[in-house]
């Protein structure tokens, strides 16, 4: 592996095809949420590093454009085998940042490595559309062009998958690409971008320039050589984006929150359903925009679930995602601990029960960590604020209903609409379920986590704006229509509407 990264500990943005410092210089440390351990210094980039970036991107453009597809594909396919011999070494990597248990972080990275494979095959698919003329010698089709520079602002929570989904897919349709990855999770984007580098993409086709927020984000939102932009993260922040890039009519995709549930009918196998539950709830310490966040059960099943899930939660093993023993790693940072745990006084002034957790874990190693007990709450009603918000934590909030009727729209009354999922053995029921739960991936007999890259990815109502990552989706959103007419007659030939 070629040594990309600066020297030590002090991690460099990649622009032009170079590893270089902000600017000015300036940069800020980031820590292993687990133990509070130092992982490196990284850049604390600027507006001067945004139009660096730029430049180099519009520059790169006219090049890779024009390279033909197939051979854009030829560098994806060379950045799926390095990811496959690098697996390891960036999950490690991403669990050290990011806190998710080390088989969650190798899913993770096998998600880019999926992207990679399916995306290079794009690059001999590409398809437009060649339909008729309705004149005589006259041939007519549609071709998809690329948008220019996109930028690709991601959040922490999946710091290889999500960046490998947007540039990917851009990357195969000839775009080039400004990568700003989540404050928290830096290095994982080093990692990655190293592939893309030793895979002998050109200089300036994707670039990454770290920082906040507000000194990188949104100065590439703004930026006049950024034609669209690829959004994850709060719902708060994508509407900002979303504002912010229609003063220029931007093209934006934005993938927010979600508050997922899970329904489990009176007919369910309950053993498959608590297992569900769990690896929905739980994994990912339940920071996954599809994690499940409320259980929907029918009257019938309650008790039985109820006392079933107890017995296993106490079970989860709380440590360092990188312990073989670990079951449920540390929250991402502190102020993401706070938040958590705002909402059991939320919980308490709201009347629901807390069967289990509800505080931090802080007993031995734990308490050098943002550690949380896996928490499950009874008694909560439709419309209750911990049924509503997003809490992204290892909450589970129970609510019992009559029917699978009822299920359905207290799974539908969310401002969310990203997954749910329907534990049943009737078939009327699933089939029931399919059609009308109103969110953009529904699951049968499985949880509510675990989307695979080649179908469409994305929500409903508060959770985007229509648009869909992954699958063929993808490149509708990083690609426009051209149409292009070609008269062979020899004479002027007028279309219908003008003669
Ligand atoms: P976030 O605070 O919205 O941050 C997401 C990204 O936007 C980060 O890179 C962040 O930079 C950047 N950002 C922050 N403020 C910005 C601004 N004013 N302008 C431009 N960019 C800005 O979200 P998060 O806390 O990282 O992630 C958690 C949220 O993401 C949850 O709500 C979760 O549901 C959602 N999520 C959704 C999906 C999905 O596909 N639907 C997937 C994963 C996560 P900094 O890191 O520097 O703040
Ligand atoms: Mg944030």
């Amino acid at each position: 592996m070629s040594m990309t990264a600066g020297d030590g500990t002090a991690y460099r943005n990649y622009i032009n095809g170079e590893w270089v410092a902000a600017a000015d210089g300036r940069t800020g440390e980031n820590y292993d949420p687990a133990n509070g351990e130092l992982i490196g210094h990284f850049p604390r980039s600027g507006q001067a590093d945004v139009d660096r970036a730029a430049a180099a991107a519009r520059t790169a453009f006219e090049s890779w454009r024009k390279t033909p597809a197939p051979k854009r594909g030829e560098v994806l396919y060379r950045v799926g085998r390095l990811l496959e011999e690098r697996k390891e070494d960036i999950a490690r990597t991403l669990t050290r940042e990011m806190g998710k248990v080390l088989v969650e972080a190798r899913g993770d990275v096998q998600e880019a490595i999926d992207m990679a494979y399916y995306m290079a095959g794009e690059g001999r698919r590409l398809f437009g559309s060649i339909v008729p003329s309705e004149l005589p010698n006259k041939a007519a089709y549609g071709v998809r062009d690329p948008l220019g520079v996109v930028a690709c602002i991601t959040p922490w929570n999946f710091p290889v998958a999500i960046p490998s989904w947007k540039t990917m897919a851009a990357l195969i349709a000839g775009n080039t690409v400004i990568l700003k990855p989540a404050t928290d999770t830096p290095h994982s984007a080093v990692k990655y971008v190293e592939v893309f580098a030793d895979a002998g993409l050109p200089a300036g086709v994707l670039n990454l320039v770290m920082g906040s927020g507000s000194e990188v984000g949104m100065p590439l939102v703004r930026h006049p050589d950024v034609a669209a932009i690829s959004f994850t993260g709060s719902n708060e922040v994508g509407r900002e984006v979303n504002v912010e890039a229609a003063r220029e009519l931007k093209r934006v995709t934005l993938e927010l929150g979600g508050k997922n549930a899970i329904i489990v009918l009176d007919d369910a196998d309950l053993d498959l359903a608590v297992d569900g539950i769990l690896w929905s709830a739980f994994g990912t310490t339940g920071q996954r925009c599809t994690a499940c966040s409320r259980l929907i059960v029918q009257r019938g099943a309650r008790g039985e679930l109820e006392r079933r899930l107890l017995e296993r939660i106490e079970k989860l093993r709380l440590g360092h995602g990188l312990a073989e023993t670990t079951d449920v790693g540390p929250l991402i940072n502190a102020s993401q601990l706070e938040r958590v745990h705002s909402y059991m006084s939320v919980a308490q002034r709201e009347g629901v029960r807390i069967l289990c957790g509800g505080e931090p874990a802080r007993e031995g190693d734990l308490a050098r960590g943002n550690f949380y007990r896996p928490t499950l709450f009874a008694g909560v009603k439709a419309g209750m604020r911990v049924e509503q918000e997003e809490i992204f934590g290892p909450v589970l909030a129970m609510i019992e209903v009559e029917s699978l009727e009822e299920a359905i729209a207290v799974n539908n009354g969310t401002k969310f609409g990203l997954s749910s999922s329907i534990f049943t053995s009737n078939i009327n029921a699933a089939q029931t379920a399919m059609r009308d739960l109103a969110t953009g991936i529904v699951y049968v007999n499985a949880g509510t986590i675990g989307a695979e890259i080649q179908l469409p990815f994305g929500g409903t109502r508060g959770t985007g704006n229509g648009h869909r990552e992954a699958g063929l989706g993808a490149l509708e959103f990083f690609t426009e229509w051209k149409a292009i007419y070609v008269d062979y007659s020899g004479k002027l030939q007028r279309a219908q509407i003008d003669a």
